[in-house]
């Protein structure tokens, strides 16, 4: 089978563990199996992305608002997404931002309610996305801006917000300058890797699939960009990785407690 396939090369590449954000609610559930049948190393969450909106007719998508929360909880997920705003759906398929915010909102609430972090698709409306953050009295769960594109300048900002940042392939692109700028600019202490799969891929990648295991040549890229080690950056996003995601992983939490004890110096 092609998961199994490809968690065995993640796997292969140090890739301790990988959450699947939800897209569209009718794939809700087959996320649930998927981490069934791998418990170890997949965590999912539960969510409507912005660009699904405009397959999803109004009842069916007031339906799966209404039943976001019960989903989470029954599914097991670890975080609240993918969810947020797009620019591209705004002016190519008449989704309004004002509708997507509303959606988003939604999102915002349940994974208040759950102590959940928000995964958060950001393209295109970065000002509306954090005008919205911004307008709440408090953000009270961690935001995680995947695949973060931003310009630099809007950083502070989201990281008074508390955001994490997802890095993806987008900087492994030669002629990508903003994220490779952006990348450089982020505290270490607020970097994820993530591959962003199936839109973006590492570049020079003949299959443009974005297979997890590329998670591991986003990790080296981003290591080169600041110019640090691949190892010492690994240990800060896990780090950051299980931080952001308070919940799930349980395995991977085991054993970094236990190599955590054991290079502890013994005391007398
Ligand atoms: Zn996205």
């Amino acid at each position: 089978m092609e998961i199994e396939r490809f968690l065995e090369q993640a796997l292969g590449q140090e890739v301790l563990g990988i959450v699947v954000p939800g897209t569209h609610p009718d794939t809700w559930d087959s996320l649930a199996l998927l981490r069934a049948s791998h418990p170890q190393h997949i965590e999912i969450a539960v969510g409507i992305h912005p660009e699904v909106l405009p397959e999803i007719p109004e009842e069916r998508l007031s339906d799966a608002l209404m039943g976001l929360e019960k989903s989470a909880v029954e599914l097991g997920a670890v975080a609240i997404g993918e969810c947020g705003l797009d620019g591209h759906t705004a002016k190519c398929f008449g989704i309004r931002i004002e509708h997507q915010l509303q959606v988003l909102s939604h999102h915002l609430e349940v994974a208040t309610r759950l102590g959940l972090p928000l995964i958060v698709h950001v393209l295109g409306a970065h000002g509306a996305a954090l005008a919205f953050f911004e307008s709440q009295k408090a953000i009270k769960v961690p935001l995680i801006i995947h695949a973060f594109n931003g310009p630099k300048e809007l950083i502070p900002r989201w990281l008074r917000l508390g955001a994490f940042f997802g890095i993806g392939p987008s900087i492994t692109w030669s002629k990508a300058r903003r994220p490779q700028e952006s990348a450089r600019a982020l505290p270490l202490n607020r970097i994820l890797i993530e591959t962003d799969a199936p839109w973006t891929w590492v570049e020079g990648n003949p299959q443009r699939s974005g297979e997890p295991k590329e998670a591991r040549l986003v990790l080296n890229a981003l290591a080169s960009l600041r110019g640090i080690e691949a190892k010492e950056l690994e240990k800060c996003t896990t780090r950051n990785t299980l931080l952001a995601f308070s919940k799930g992983f349980e395995s991977i939490r085991a054993t970094m407690a236990r190599q955590a004890l054991s290079s502890e110096p013994l005391k007398n």
